[in-house]
């Protein structure tokens, strides 16, 4: 099955392209007090790491807005400004360099308010972010009636204000309708698609803890991936900022819409493994970098001593054979000889285990017998000798 990406206009965010046929792209949010310079760059620095390409900042109030100024300079990444309630807030972080604005219709509306964002975006070459949001949805006096679907309230909300910019000449458009409920989030963002050509930030709001905010995201951004719509995304969870980049890779991965590194491919074992599978793969994945092995506590937002909070997990950085879009390699860590020479052989590297050793596949070929305690290295060194050859 092919993904045929639905068909958008090219908006430029600081040096990242998002819509057209530029890469869908990771975006995530910082969780501290934007006037906290340090803090914020800190946490910016660590989403740079993990592969994030657009950060968006709660602009609260004048202080937020003006440490922009010093943010910016430090930071490699486009900054937005996320702005609800106070319209000036958007031109003062215009002044000080922002690189885009995500306005709420919800909460910023009057039309001469708007006028003057759009003047000064636009002098600016500053794209807006119509971003609409369930939780804040201002009633509608027209148009839809008060029995409409969430979604359809939202896409009114959106088109209203789409019509409002369009009504200043502002096109510079990124447009996103998120709602904490899957199908209303899926059904706006579908009936928009049909309904303007600007591109698709997607996301979900609200969605809870890592575990059950990456199974909603993983759905919803899924499934409008599948149908071409989506140009960057952001997956929003009740943690730090980089598991939310990690999980954007892991939808897109998942997709084959980019690639972040080897792509590593294990049974779930059973009884049948007589090795330690679960360690050798862990231990893999954090070699090759794809994302750092999350337990289960972190997850749950639980430790094992039953307080919250995460660990530092940090990734080190490995391309994909072709780069962000190519084709990973795969690597393919099997339990047994059930299922394991036939994903062992398909892989470019493989190991299928028998007991206490495995048989080590490379190109699609048996080339050796490789013990459980020595896998890795083998794997490893078979991995380097491949991209070498390539
Ligand atoms: Fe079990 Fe073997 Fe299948 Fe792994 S490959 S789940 S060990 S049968």
């Amino acid at each position: 099955m092919k993904i045929i990406r639905r068909k958008t206009k090219t908006i430029k965010i600081g040096s990242v392209y998002i819509g057209g046929t530029n890469p869908i792209a990771i975006q995530s949010m910082t969780k501290a007090k934007t006037a906290d310079i340090e803090k914020t760059i800190r946490q910016i620095k660590e989403l740079e790491k993990a592969d994030c390409q657009i950060v968006r900042l709660a602009v609260k109030d004048s202080d937020d807005a003006r440490a922009i100024k010093k943010i910016k300079p430090k930071v490699n990444i486009p900054l937005v400004a996320d702005i609800h309630f106070n319209w000036r807030l958007a031109l003062e972080a215009i002044d000080s360099g922002i690189d885009k604005i995500r306005l709420n219709p919800g909460n910023i509306y009057k039309k001469e308010q708007i006028r003057e964002i759009a003047k000064a975006a636009k002098v600016n070459r500053i794209p807006i972010r119509v971003g609409v949001n369930s939780g804040s949805l201002k009633s509608h006096k027209s148009g839809v009636t008060s029995q409409a679907s969430q979604a359809d309230k939202m896409v009114k909300s959106t088109l209203d204000y789409i019509k409002i910019l369009e009504g200043f000449k502002f096109y510079d458009i990124v447009v996103s309708l998120k709602a904490s409920n899957i199908l209303d989030t899926i059904e706006a963002y579908r009936k928009m698609a049909k309904l303007c050509e600007y591109p698709f930030h997607l996301g979900m709001t609200a969605t809870g803890l890592p575990l059950q905010g990456t199974i909603k995201s993983s759905i919803t951004i899924g499934a409008l991936l599948l149908e071409g719509i989506g140009d960057t995304i952001r997956v929003s969870l009740t943690d730090k900022p980089e598991p939310e980049v990690y999980a954007a890779r892991g939808i897109l991965e998942s997709l084959g819409l980019r690639y972040f590194g080897p792509e590593i491919i294990s049974c779930p074992t059973c009884g049948r493994c007589e090795v330690d599978l679960v360690s050798i793969v862990k231990k893999m994945e954090n070699l090759l970098s794809r994302y750092p092995v999350i337990p289960l506590s972190r997850l749950t937002g639980k430790r094992a001593n039953g307080s919250t909070g995460s660990p530092s997990l940090e990734p080190s950085r490995a391309k994909s054979r072709d780069g962000q879009t190519g084709k990973p390699f795969k690597v393919a860590i099997m339990g047994c000889v059930v299922n394991g020479p036939g994903e062992a052989s398909d892989a470019d590297i493989g190991v299928a285990f028998g007991r206490k050793e495995g048989l080590l596949f490379r190109n699609h070929k048996a080339i050796k017998k490789v013990s459980s305690s020595n896998c890795i290295a083998t794997l490893l060194k078979e991995l380097r000798h491949l991209k070498n050859h390539i």
